[in-house]
């Protein structure tokens, strides 16, 4: 590991402050992630903020009935508080489809947000990784690609994002609020990932001393049903292959809103916006949801090693939505 200075910050401005205009900074949070890559030599930041004690960590609800959800809460108890139990089900869930008990413990809702893609290569120091080290090559294309994206990559990168936290938020429109050396700023969530393109070491639209301080929750419309579906290797403890977070509303056999995120199969959390305009005003039926999904997959590239995740993507939606609209009845 090497050598770095650890400074304690006592408020969000301060931690602000102490990473402006250093490149080689991290805020360290529940550490779950970033110590792992401290350890692999996959990050080596020559200053570490710790934001773990700020007093970011409130799950407040809004006047607006939506709630805030502040950096610091630890993903344990933003899925047993009541109000995401109640209203998001499909934020609770997705939540208790990561990691284990004892992570969920640490683990932020912005480090969450924030945490690196778990493609072996970038996590080994020894292969090429255009996303660790700009213009070395990627070492996925070509290689073993079980887990990687079939929609949005590039020649550069066809790492998935690894958060299931965040396929709900996107699903919910969260909407991120981030404080920066130039002030506070409000980041919709579906914006917040890039797709790779030719800046794969690029994996939001953040700069490093720019500070996540909460994320807001808008209320869901009375009538709506959600849910998280998994699919992964092993019934506890893995990352997704595909996910689903689907936000359903149907009145009298009618789609009145669709929303639907997929995870496991991008660069970050996919807003299947094709599906969801082809939904809209459509009979809430399988044959419609089959179709809907097949228009968001049109545009999928499969890899040697995932073209699996094509059919499996499809299910998992259609069941997702079977399953919502079925609840209606
Ligand atoms: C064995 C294992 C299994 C896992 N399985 C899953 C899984 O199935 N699903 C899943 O979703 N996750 C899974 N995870 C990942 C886990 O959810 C993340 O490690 C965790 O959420 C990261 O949160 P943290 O607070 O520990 O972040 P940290 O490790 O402290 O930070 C992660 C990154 O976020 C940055 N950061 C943190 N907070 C902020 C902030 N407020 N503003 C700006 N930058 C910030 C840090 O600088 C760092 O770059 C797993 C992890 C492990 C170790
Ligand atoms: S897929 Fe992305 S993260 Fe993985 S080796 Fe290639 S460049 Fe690196």
């Amino acid at each position: 590991m090497m050598p770095f200075d650890y400074r304690r910050a006592p408020d969000a401005e301060s931690a602000v402050a102490a990473a402006t205009g250093l490149a080689g900074v991290a805020f360290l949070a529940g550490g779950t992630n970033l110590v792992d890559h401290l350890k692999l030599g996959v990050a080596e930041p020559e200053v570490l903020v710790d934001i773990s004690r700020l007093p970011l960590d409130s799950v407040a609800e809004l006047p607006d009935g939506g709630l805030r959800v502040g950096a610091t809460a630890r993903n344990a108890d933003l899925a047993a508080h009541p109000v995401v139990r109640r209203d998001y089900p499909v934020l609770a869930r997705a939540l208790l489809s990561g990691a284990s008990g004892q992570i969920r413990n640490l683990a932020t809702t912005g480090g969450n947000l924030l945490q690196r893609t778990r493609c072996v290569y970038f996590q080994d120091v020894s292969t090429p990784c255009n996303k660790r080290e700009p213009g070395a090559g990627c070492s996925a294309i070509g290689g073993y690609t079980r887990h990687h994206a079939i929609l949005g990559a590039s020649a550069h990168c066809v790492a998935t994002h690894p958060s299931d936290m965040a396929v709900a938020m996107a699903a919910l429109d969260a909407q991120v609020s981030v404080l920066g050396p130039e002030g506070r700023r409000v980041v919709p969530l579906v914006a917040l990932h890039r797709l790779p393109g030719d800046e794969p070491h690029r994996d939001t639209v953040l700069s490093p001393a720019d500070l996540i301080l909460s994320v807001d929750l808008p209320p869901l419309p009375p009538g709506s049903r959600s849910l998280y579906r998994k699919v992964r290797d092993r019934a506890s403890y893995a990352f997704a292959l595909v996910s689903v977070a689907a936000v359903l509303r149907v009145e009298d056999g009618v789609v009145r809103d669709a929303r639907i995120a997929l995870g496991g199969v991008a660069h970050k959390p996919w807003r299947a916006r094709r599906a969801e305009d082809l939904l809209l005003g459509s009979p809430a039926d399988e044959e419609v949801f089959r179709r809907a999904v097949d228009a968001e997959l049109a545009g999928a590239a499969p890899l040697a090693g995932n073209a699996f995740k094509v059919p499996l993507t499809r299910n998992a939606v259609v069941s997702a939505l079977r399953d919502l609209s079925r609840e209606e009845r």
